[in-house]
């Protein structure tokens, strides 16, 4: 069986135990990951602190560095893929097509041209300039629904802008996360990347080290909100990604058949563990039941299985945790008059399934419209007027994403516009624009990643104004 090491200094180091990964398709073991002591979290944020300066002198070399990342990534992509599905679950395709995100985003970075310095004044007595500049040991901290490109999504911007990084992957999905470190070693100079592995424990004591000037996490509103928290002590600049309940809009113009198969996988995809999947359905009464019906055909056809079994559409659930808050979901939905119309069990067997399931009787005061269910479960929810549904999906104290679907394409954008989310779409949901601004209003998060905002997220400006003699 496979031991992952740590990654500190430039060296691969086993960590204070080995902490055991399940596959949570078969709940065997898919390898031991290294837990880091507290001394190894300290020679990691020291081992970046040291490798800062020079890192930060050198734009060309972190170029250099970043573009070799990137076919790093695309030549081990199949092992890497493989591990990732094997301790996440996801259908090999779809990881493979994350290991693509990640080198493709390594390489975005690579070649992106940060604005140079803004010339305020340049005349004989005075130049005036705004700058940037990195600020020093970034923490990332990471989740287990999509371990690799949300990993990434910080990384590359981070290292570009002349940061150096520890990185720790969630105690569920380590494994992943380790190898790259491992494929990575030579790529970047010691210190500049280092990855410690455990539980929330090593990420505190990470977050709140006192050389680490930003944090950047993905994960839980809980998690985000104390770190927040802890960070204000030290002032440490912070972005956090957490969690969505998106609603989906479906007028009474749309075009069912053409939709169900894309509104499926909206609200399906990695079995609903994505931050920015549909979460609550809001359905024109008129098309309540042939979209009842074509999202329940789906669902009844999905082939569920292992993430390497070709086959596979749909994964287990990542870790046994998330099976139970989803069941104890479907059960409080039950008692409040839930009708079921397909799924709603764990089917026979080993692993931590859950069948496609869409339910619909409930509406707001039921945690599963509510609350974020990260599952594979999608209440359908019908309107009579456009209005109340805008007001139900803004009622959230969520805001990551939205949709509408319409084949009235300026009325879609115009009823987006007024949804609150960071991200809001017409007839799509989950399409990432490469470049686009990822965040989220209210509890969905604070600042941006990706493209330009999310690299800008990563420095400090700095006004530089140089008096001239006069000659
Ligand atoms: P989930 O409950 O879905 O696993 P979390 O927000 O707890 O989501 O986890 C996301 C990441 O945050 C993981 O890497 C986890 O280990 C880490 N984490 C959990 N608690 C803390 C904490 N108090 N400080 C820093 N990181 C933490």
């Amino acid at each position: 069986m496979t031991h992952y090491a740590l990654l500190i200094d430039g060296q691969l180091h086993p960590g204070k135990q080995d902490d055991e990964v399940l596959d949570p398709a078969t709940e065997q073991v898919v390898g031991y990951a290294a837990r880091a002591s507290q001394a190894q979290v300290d020679a990691a944020v020291n081992a970046a602190h040291n490798a800062f300066t020079g890192w930060a002198a050198n734009p060309q070399a972190r170029r250099t560095a970043l573009a070799l990342a990137a076919s790093v990534l695309r030549e081990n992509s199949q092992s890497l893929a493989e591990l990732i599905s094997r301790e996440q679950g996801r259908p090999l395709r779809f990881t493979l097509g994350e290991v693509a995100g990640a080198a493709a985003t390594f390489d975005y970075y690579a070649h992106f041209e940060a604005p140079g310095a803004e010339i305020l004044r340049d005349d004989e007595q005075r130049r005036a300039s705004i700058e940037r500049r990195p600020l020093g040991v970034v923490a990332a901290i990471t989740p287990w629904n999509v371990p690799i490109i949300l990993l990434v999504l910080k990384l590359a911007p981070a290292l570009h802008a002349g940061n150096t990084v520890v990185a720790k992957p969630s105690e569920h999905t380590p494994l992943s996360t380790l190898l790259l470190g491992q494929l990575l070693k030579d790529v970047f100079p010691a210190g500049v990347l280092n990855i410690v592995a455990g539980d929330g424990e090593v990420g505190e004591q990470l977050s709140s080290h006192p050389l680490v000037r930003h944090i950047t996490f993905t994960g839980s509103v809980a998690t985000g909100k104390r770190l927040y928290a802890g960070a204000a002590s030290d002032l440490k600049r912070l972005t956090l990604e957490l969690g969505g309940n998106d609603a989906a809009l479906v007028l009474e113009d749309a075009d069912i058949p053409a939709i169900a198969e894309t509104l499926f996988w909206g609200a399906f995809w990695n079995s609903g563990q994505v931050c920015f999947a549909i979460k609550r359905l809001y359905v024109h009464e008129s098309l309540f039941q042939p979209l009842i019906d074509a999202l329940v055909a789906r669902a009844e056809k999905t082939r569920l299985g292992h993430g390497l079994d070709a086959q596979t559409e749909l994964g287990p659930l990542t870790n046994r945790q998330q099976l139970e808050r989803v069941k104890a979901l479907v059960a409080d939905a039950r008692k409040h008059g839930a009708v079921i119309h397909s799924g709603g069990d764990q089917p026979e067997g080993p692993g931590y399934f859950f069948a496609p399931t869409i339910v619909s009787g409930i509406g707001a005061g039921v945690a599963l419209v509510d609350e974020e269910q990260f599952g594979p479960v999608l209440p359908v929810i019908p309107f009579s007027d456009v209005e109340d549904a805008i007001r139900q999906a803004n009622a959230s104290p969520y805001g990551l994403g939205a949709s509408v679907w319409t084949r009235d394409i300026a009325r879609g954008e115009a009823i987006a516009r007024r949804l609150d989310a960071g991200l809001a779409w017409v007839n799509q949901h989950l399409e990432v624009q490469p470049g686009a601004p990822k965040g989220g209003y209210k509890w969905s998060g604070l600042g941006y990643e990706g493209g330009l905002r999310g690299y800008e997220a990563f420095s400090d400006l700095q006004v530089l104004n140089v008096a001239r003699p006069v000659v």
